[in-house]
């Protein structure tokens, strides 16, 4: 079976040289690039960022692009505010979404991802074909760019999931698989996800956390190892479906907690790859 890489998410910031000398400095060379910021996705932050990646010898696997406009992570109000699935913002965020395309074409990347949002459960709600046909237009303008356009999991239940991808049928369609996110939204169990969507995993968020407690928050992430992810589990199933890829470590803290944190979960994953 293939070795697993392991990678780190990482912000877009001024500085990157740094960024990437956290990331080699733990003996890795794979990243995934996020930014909430558009205005930093223009060609001369392409130049400067490609100049440091060459010299950091690392290889970026997806442009995690954020969008504009309100996220309220919760129950309550997730669901009007984040991704595509809230008509106010849908526009304007496709608009975002064919932005974040053309850096990663500028850049060379071969993914954009996103959270498209609440991915309605029952197909016979309006919002559920609106968003679909919004995801569409995103995915078909990274198609013809070379781009494989690939979801962020936590919001919707993986058999929903299954069905936006079967509808939307672009065939450049991937899952970025969070591990804890479909816990901290009470949506699966990731090892079981699998059986649903693992053959779209692209790339995996390897996070850790709990389920919520109470019906409007989500559960609490924690440092992987010590939440309900079963990591042992979860990566020999993904590498039974073939899965080639990434292990990309998230940690929502930041700070040197948030390092030594990624430092551990290398160590934990390590030996699973
Ligand atoms: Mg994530």
């Amino acid at each position: 079976m293939p070795k697993l890489e392991i990678g780190v998410l990482i912000g877009l910031v001024d500085d990157m040289d740094e960024q990437f000398r956290h990331l080699t400095g733990l003996g890795l060379r794979h990243g995934q690039i996020c930014s909430w910021e558009p205005q930093r996705w223009t060609p001369q932050t392409a130049e400067r960022l490609k100049e440091s990646i060459r010299q950091a010898g690392v290889r970026v696997t997806t442009f995690w692009s954020g969008l504009p406009g309100p996220a309220v992570w919760n129950f309550i109000d997730g669901p009007t505010t984040i991704g595509l699935v809230p008509a106010a913002y849908r526009a304007e965020r496709i608009e975002a979404l064919k932005h974040a395309a053309d850096f990663a074409v500028c850049m060379g990347f071969p993914s954009i991802t996103t959270h498209v949002g609440f991915l309605p459960e029952d197909p016979n709600d309006p919002r559920f074909n609106e968003t679909v046909d919004a995801i569409r237009t995103v995915a078909l303008y990274c198609r013809e760019r070379g781009l494989g356009f690939w979801f962020e999991t936590g919001q919707e239940t993986p058999v929903t999931l299954l069905r936006t991808i079967e509808r939307v049928d672009t065939g450049n369609l991937g899952i970025n698989f969070d591990t804890a996110n479909v816990i901290l939204y009470g949506k699966a169990n990731p090892v079981d996800a699998l059986d649903v969507v693992g053959p779209y995993v692209r790339d995996v968020h390897a996070k850790d956390g709990f389920y919520p407690t109470n019906g409007n928050e989500l559960g609490k992430e924690c440092p992987l190892g010590e939440g309900k992810v079963d990591f042992p589990a979860f990566v020999k199933k993904l590498k039974s479906l073939g899965y080639a890829g990434t292990l990309t470590i998230e940690r929502e803290i930041s700070g040197e907690q948030q390092r030594i944190d990624i430092q551990k979960a290398v160590e934990l994953l390590r030996p699973l790859c």
